[in-house]
């Protein structure tokens, strides 16, 4: 568990984004939409055309009520037309609501399919993605992605096009009849319309959206900050950071409380000033008021008031409804961007030819690496390892130890040359002929949500108890599992809690029981827990035995002994060979024991004047 500090969420201070950026985000983002949704959308267009017909029928039932109001102001009055009038309204008032409900059902049908598509897709290709690609996200992050984009996405596909459709062809319904009663009228009552449309327009002018895009991060690093908090706090307080995961989540709170109210401030202004404008009462004041003048003047027929009053006032709420349509759109646009983003990752290519590994020589040939960020970060990397020998890695902080490690078990892939076990390329095996080969034991310990015996089978399914025992027994884990309330069956978080040295060997014992002819080690995990450091020292003591290993190691006193040490300075391997000749050869190694020993000895000062 790593305690991970979120990107800066940037733009607080409410700098907008440069116009063209701006602009390129929207059209990405509409590109991303139709992408994402190019399986749905025959579907959905259906369902939009059910909406319209069904907008248009809302409309009707009023014209014909309109019209059976006039035949009462004629004499002598027709009832029987009064009657049919009254009753076809009813009849479309029906046939309306069917239509919405066909449509509803519809669209939730199609999105059901396609949000199981969708996540089935988003998991597979979560399984082929880099794992550096988990290392750079926080699994709230991760959560992200599968939960809240997706259900953004349901909001799209199964609410929000259809309530936008909706709501935009009632009121050009409307204003489409009422132009043909009176088109002076029909001006007047445009007044407040386009009054709102202005408000409107000035809530999600540049500013505003760049103001909901601050606080849409904002809240997307709070959802992050709280998983973390609650999922590592087992594990961040064992390590004594509790105050430090806190801190995160505090900040996040706080931000997010900040950019909602940067956000919202202005919108409730203008909002209110757009609610009025189209609030019935006003929009019945300014058509009275243009209706009297129209009959004053002769220009309108005071009867062509009536379906203005009736009619008229009830565009105002549905455009209220497009305002809302309008914005879901966008949030589903930019949780679409993020899902196609996602699904645009570039995978680990693997051309599946399983051979099986007989020795584990594991050959480093001309490897260059750079992370995504830009700058080299290993270069002309050549070494080989062999079996039976333990390798380590030293370095100054930043020299590049644990990315050449992680290459190996391809947390990340090579940028040029290329990596081979027993001469062939890691590219070539499949993931789990890869995992079968490489084991790996590195800081962050991962577990799963479960019991300790199945995070331990996580390594080998097949493993039988009397395996496990060995595993466990060598990783000096076994009698701890034991005193646990349900032994191997407690589950992690649940009725067993680990301190964070427990949990470093429990992943040893995962690494043991893999059994690979590969290992892959950070000696960090010595350091976690001061009281079992010990027994992790002679855990790793029996998991190294016959293999291939290569250890990043911190502390050089642990590695005086070992096969061979690589010393990495800035990305280059600048010395390699043992303790003795690398301190004989006064270089980068021999500066860096210095600086050990005297670490040590100031250590050792520090102990005794207690
Ligand atoms: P070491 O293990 O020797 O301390 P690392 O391999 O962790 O060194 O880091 C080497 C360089 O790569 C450093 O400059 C570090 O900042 C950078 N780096 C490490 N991890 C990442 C990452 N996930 N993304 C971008 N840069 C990284």
């Amino acid at each position: 568990m790593t305690v991970q500090t979120a990107p800066p969420v940037g733009e607080e201070s409410g700098n907008r984004l440069p116009k063209a950026t701006a602009k390129a985000r929207k059209q990405r983002e509409a590109a991303a939409r139709k992408e994402i949704l190019a399986p749905v959308s025959g579907m959905l267009t259906v369902a939009s055309l059910l909406v319209a017909l069904a907008s248009v029928c809302s409309v009707v039932p009023f014209l014909l009520i309109v019209a059976a109001c006039r035949e009462l102001l004629e004499s002598p009055v027709d009832t029987d037309r009064v009657w049919w009038l009254f009753g076809a309204a009813v009849i479309v008032l029906v046939v309306r609501a069917l239509l919405q409900v066909v449509a509803l059902t519809w669209s939730h049908a199609v999105d059901a399919g396609y949000q199981l598509t969708l996540r089935r897709l988003l998991a597979a290709k979560l399984t082929r993605v880099p794992l550096g690609w988990f290392g750079e996200r926080s699994s709230g992050e991760v959560k992200g992605y599968l939960r809240d984009d997706v259900d953004a996405l349901h909001f799209l596909v199964a609410h929000a096009r259809l309530d936008f459709i909706g709501a935009a062809v009632v009121p050009l319904v409307t204003l489409g009849y009422l132009f043909t009663v009176d088109w002076r009228l029909t001006l007047v009552l445009m007044i407040p319309l386009i009054a709102y449309f202005v408000l409107f327009g000035k809530i999600m002018d540049r500013d505003g959206r760049d103001r909901l895009a601050v606080y849409t991060r904002w809240e997307r690093r709070l959802s992050a900050a709280t998983v973390e908090f609650v999922d590592g706090i087992q594990v961040v307080r064992a390590f004594g950071q509790a105050g430090k995961a806190h801190k995160e989540f505090q900040d996040a709170v706080e931000g997010q409380v900040t950019a909602a109210h940067r956000m919202k401030t202005p919108i409730i202004r203008v909002q209110a000033a757009s609610d009025i404008v189209v609030m019935p009462v006003f929009v019945m004041l300014v058509v009275v008021l243009g209706g009297l003048a129209g009959v004053g003047l002769g220009w309108v027929d005071p009867l062509d008031l009536l379906p203005f009053l009736l009619v008229g006032l009830g565009i105002g709420s549905s455009l209220l409804g497009l305002g809302y349509g309008s914005q879901a759109l966008r949030a589903g646009g930019a949780a679409a961007l993020r899902l196609h983003e996602l699904l645009q990752t570039p995978e680990l290519d693997i051309t599946e030819t399983p051979a099986g590994v007989q020795t584990g020589v594991v050959r480093f040939e001309g490897v260059e690496f750079a992370y995504r960020t830009g700058h080299d970060v290993l270069r002309g990397i050549d070494v080989e390892l062999t079996p039976g020998t333990i390798t380590a890695l030293v370095g100054p902080s930043g020299s590049g130890k644990s990315t050449l490690a992680k290459l190996l078990p391809r947390f990340y892939d090579v940028g040029a040359g290329r990596i081979t076990i027993d001469g062939r390329d890691i590219r070539e095996f499949t993931s789990e002929e890869l995992y079968r080969t490489v084991g790996f034991v590195f800081q962050d310990v991962r577990l799963i949500r479960g019991s300790i015996r199945e995070n331990l089978l996580l390594a080998r399914p097949d493993a039988d108890d009397a395996a496990i025992e060995r595993a466990t027994r060598a990783a000096q884990i076994h009698d701890r599992i034991l005193a646990l309330p349900r032994g191997y069956d407690s589950e992690i978080g649940v009725d067993a809690t680990l301190s964070g040295g427990e949990a470093q060997r429990l992943s040893i014992a995962r690494a043991l029981l893999a059994d690979t002819p590969v290992l892959v080690l950070d000696e960090a995990t010595a350091f976690a827990d001061p009281e079992s450091e010990a027994a992790v020292q002679d855990a790793l003591a029996a998991l190294v035995s016959g293999r291939t290993v290569l250890v990043i190691a911190h502390r050089l006193h642990t590695i005086t002994g070992v096969d061979r040490i690589l010393v990495l300075d800035n990305g280059t391997l600048v010395e390699q060979g043992t303790h003795a000749r690398l301190r004989a050869a006064g270089g980068l190694y021999q500066q860096l024991w210095q600086i050990n020993e005297d670490a040590l000895g100031a250590l050792a000062l520090v102990e005794e004047t207690r």
